[in-house]
């Protein structure tokens, strides 16, 4: 009996619940039905009212629908957080959305994506170095070595005409053949000095 459910979600059960606990007189008891017992007579005359005019009912939603709902308010905020943060902007350019699923990347992929690696740029913004230029002269950040290092001219792979900085980070990742290049770059610089 739904009644004796403590955990039910019917508001309708709920209410019953209440009006049991707080009249104490009320018993609960099973009765013949159809044979005249006015208050049952009663039930059965609002019973047949209900289904021919209905009746107006407060549902709690299912539980599956809440988590649904919940989920969504939750990859909207995160996503928000995402796109609006200080810091991974650079993975942000590449993973523009958030999700659950893992992306698996290599060692090279990720020092390429965050610029955390031995770059003369990194050094620089932490202030373990002077200077955040490259032996020829330029920036030395992971586009640079990328597009137009003259050092790392055997892996480079073409500029694009938009900035590669906002577009190339995610094109190079998407063809098999910049990933290759990129992680062979990765591994030069890391253990040549430049
Ligand atoms: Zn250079």
């Amino acid at each position: 009996m739904a009644v004796l459910d403590p955990h039910t979600p019917h508001q309708l059960v709920r209410d019953i619940q209440s009006l049991l606990t707080r009249n104490r007189n009320i018993l609960v008891r099973w009765i013949k039905a159809h044979t005249g017992y006015r208050g049952n007579e009663e039930a059965d005359a609002l019973a047949k009212k209900a289904i021919t005019e209905g009746v107006v009912m407060k549902a709690l939603n299912p539980r599956c629908e809440l988590k649904q709902h919940l989920q969504e308010l939750f990859f909207k905020k995160w996503q928000n957080l995402w796109n609006n943060g200080n810091t991974g902007r650079s993975v942000h350019k590449v993973l523009k959305t958030v999700n659950l699923k893992p992306d698996f990347w290599t060692r090279e992929e990720s020092l390429f994506v965050t610029g955390h690696g031995l770059f003369p740029s990194f050094f620089n913004h932490f202030y373990l170095s002077d200077s955040d230029s490259c032996a020829c002269g330029e920036i030395g950040d992971p586009i640079h070595y990328a597009t137009s290092c003259p050092l790392t001219l055997s892996w480079q792979i073409r500029k694009s005409s938009t900035s590669l900085e906002s577009l190339g980070f995610q094109r190079v990742l998407e063809n098999p053949n910049s990933r290759k290049r990129i992680i062979n770059k990765i591994k030069f610089i890391m253990t040549t000095k430049i």
